[in-house]
């Protein structure tokens, strides 16, 4: 291209941009100037005042409800959390209660273990103490019964037993050597480990003592009572002559009285007196737990003071 061109395509931009700068200049006078013109225009200027109080009431109202907002937010936020320290000061208190229960009851069950422990060591120890009692006085009967060096029966024998020892005398059981409580009783029984008299409860056994109490009504007729008692007697005499007869195989007996009562706990009972004291431990040793009649003997010592107060008829 020849140069006269371009110089005169270069003038030619040179002269649409001065123009170009030359308008945009001339606007912005114009906007200027008319902007100018606004903002001195009072109703402008009122417009303007309005809409910034509306802007600011706007905000402020904007700004209000925010506030309400976050405060209502905290109040809940605030009861949740007093409603989740109560459930948790709860939830720690049922705990703590239900592990103090569990606590106790352990300690209850380990108490009563203990205790059923010691009662069975304490019954196991009485046992054991009994046990080598009933040994050590075995062991003695036999000495004395087979040693006629011995005139005397060992200390031990004498010795009297107590069911409730510092307890007030069983006045029945000191005077007929039983008892209707029996065991049961809360006075005191006091019997001898050895003595000359024996006594073999219900021993003899007969119908008319057993059956009297129960027909009494109907027993009143003199003629059948005269025969039974008649029947009793006859029936006693056997019953004496075979008791006797082998009572006397363990020596010389000086006494042999029964107990003639329907009442259930003195019925049939017999006391036999023998002349010694190895005579009685020798019929006691051999007739324990052997029958007779078809009953097993329930033999023991008796510490009876006189007859009288222990036996009836006979
Ligand atoms: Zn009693």
């Amino acid at each position: 291209m020849p140069r006269k061109r371009v110089r005169r395509k270069l003038i030619k931009k040179k002269q649409r941009q001065y123009q170009r700068q030359k308008k945009a200049k001339e606007r912005d006078r114009l906007e200027q100037e008319a902007e100018n013109q606004k903002q001195s225009d009072p109703e402008y200027q009122k417009w303007q005042k309005q809409q910034y109080e509306l802007e600011e009431f706007q905000r402020l109202a904007l700004e209000m409800k925010q506030q309400e907002e976050e405060e209502a937010w905290l109040r809940r936020e605030a009861i949740a959390q007093r409603q989740f320290r109560l459930d948790e000061a709860r939830r720690r208190q049922e705990q703590s209660d239900a592990e103090r229960l569990q606590e106790e009851q352990a300690r209850e069950l380990a108490e009563r273990e203990e205790a059923r422990r010691k009662v069975r060591e304490e019954n196991e120890r009485q046992i054991a103490k009994a046990n080598a009692e009933f040994e050590a006085m075995m062991q003695n009967m036999h000495e004395y019964l087979n040693n006629p060096q011995l005139e005397k029966p060992p200390k031990h024998l004498l010795r009297i037993m107590e069911t409730h020892p510092g307890e007030r005398v069983c006045e029945l059981f000191s005077r007929t050597n039983c008892c209707r409580y029996g065991h049961s009783c809360t006075f005191n029984h006091t019997r001898p480990m050895l003595s000359r008299i024996l006594l073999i409860r219900h021993f003899f056994s007969h119908s008319l003592l057993q059956e009297r109490r129960v027909h009494k009504e109907y027993a009143s007729a003199d003629e059948e009572l005269e025969l039974t008692e008649h029947d009793l007697r006859s029936d006693f005499d056997e019953f004496f002559e075979d008791a006797i007869k082998e009572l006397e195989k363990f020596g010389s007996i000086v006494n042999f009285r029964a107990v003639r009562n329907t009442l259930e706990h003195l019925r049939g009972h017999v006391f036999v007196e023998y002349g010694h004291e190895r005579s009685a431990l020798r019929a006691f040793i051999n007739l324990q737990g052997r029958y007779y009649a078809s009953r097993r003997l329930n033999v023991e010592f008796s510490n009876l003071k006189t007859w009288r107060g222990a036996v009836c008829g006979t």
